[in-house]
This record gives C-alpha cells, structure tokens and sequence, in this order.
C-alpha cells in the first residue's frame, strides 16, 4: 500500500500518519524527519540541503525528490506513508517517474480538508514544552495546571512557529503550492478529501473504512 497524506499545515497529518502506519504496518515517512536525518548524518543530500537552508532558501525539489526516493526503495513491501511530501506538482511529478522506473505507483492519496480559520484556531492556540516537546492547546488540550508542563513541571512556551503570522503565511504558501497537488492526482482518480475540520478520532475512522475498503478489494 503506497499512500500520500495531504493536507493544510495544522490538519492533522501528524497524528493520522502514526494511526495509519500503526494500524497497517506501513512506513513512515516524513519529509521533515528524513531531511534531519540527513543533515545529522552528514551525508552528501544532507549537505546540499544544509547549504540551501544556511541561506534561508527552500530545498530544491531535486534534492527533496532524491532523498525521498532513496527512503522508498528502502521500504519493505514498499508499503509506506508519505507525509509532508510531495509538496508541488512538481515534486509529485518526479516521484512519479522515480515509482514508474521501478513499476510502482502512488495508490491512494488522502487529501485533508480543513478551513483556514480553524487551522489558525489550532496553531495559535498551541503551548510548548521546551524540556520534553509536549504540545497543548489553551482550549482543547490543557495542562493540569495552566502554563505547566503536566510531564516535568517546565513552564509552557508559545513557539514562534505557532505565532499568526507566521501560520498566515504557511497557509498561503499551501494554497499556492500544495493545493494544486490534490489537482495533479486528481488526474489518476486516487485522491480521497476527507472532512478535517471534525475530531481527530472520527477522521481516523473514516481513514480506516477507506483503508479497509482498498485491502479487502
Ligand atoms: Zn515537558
């Protein structure tokens, strides 16, 4: 089963991918993680992508396209999840060719759909624990004690990630960029929108019936 998850920054991807690859044995991989990776271990993608980043640049889709090419091959059964990846049309239209050399192709894309307004709502309202890395929410997720890390005690920070605009900003970037990916799979008749506005849980059930469905057959 090979899987692009698509979505807005804030949609969610995180938590589905990790229910997914649980739930099927499936692979993660994460543009994020995987372009980490090759920075810590030196190697020579990770150099490139060390320099263009240096300079406050975006890694060329070339380089992007290269390493997560390299992380497909390694996939047992070639079954995995993408998250993160591919980004613009044409990243998925090179990967497409790097699937194609080896007689893969992209089975499924799970496109989640979510309004601008509440994925600010979500991000905005995000709190950081700069000891441990757990995240809460001022509303739907709040510490035991308000500002406190329920893990450690450390006092919760507001990332400057998290900050307005600075999610204005990715959202206008995933409109222009990201969307008119759903577009380009939308030619193969693969891509699945699901309603991310509802509660993690129920959009996982719907991922599954999906899933299931696709298995069976
Ligand atoms: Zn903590």
């Amino acid at each position: 089963m090979r899987i692009v998850l698509l979505g807005a920054p804030g949609a969610g991807k995180g938590t589905q991918c990790k229910r997914i690859v649980t739930k099927y044995g499936l692979l993660h991989l994460s543009s994020g993680d995987i372009l980490r990776q090759e920075r810590t271990a030196g190697s020579e993608l990770g150099k490139k992508a060390q320099s263009y980043m240096d300079s406050g640049a975006l890694v060329p889709d070339q380089i992007i396209v290269e390493m997560m090419s390299s992380a497909i091959c390694k996939a047992p059964k070639s079954s995995f999840v993408l998250d993160g990846f591919p980004r613009t049309v044409n990243q998925a239209a090179e990967l497409d060719k790097s699937l194609m050399s080896d007689g893969q192709k992209i089975d499924f894309v799970l496109n989640l759909k979510i309004e601008d307004k509440l994925v600010a709502q979500r991000m905005t309202g995000r709190r950081s624990c700069p000891q441990c890395g757990s995240v809460y929410h001022i509303e739907n997720l709040k510490p035991k004690v308000e500002g406190i890390c329920d893990n450690d005690g450390i006092k919760l920070v507001h990332r400057p990630d998290d900050s307005l605009d600075v999610v204005e900003n990715r959202l206008k970037t995933y409109h222009k960029q990201t969307e008119p990916v759903v577009d380009y799979y939308k030619n193969n008749n693969v891509v699945y929108d699901l309603d991310a506005n509802k509660d993690a849980d129920d959009v996982s059930s719907l991922i599954f019936e999906k899933l299931d469905a696709l298995v069976k057959a």
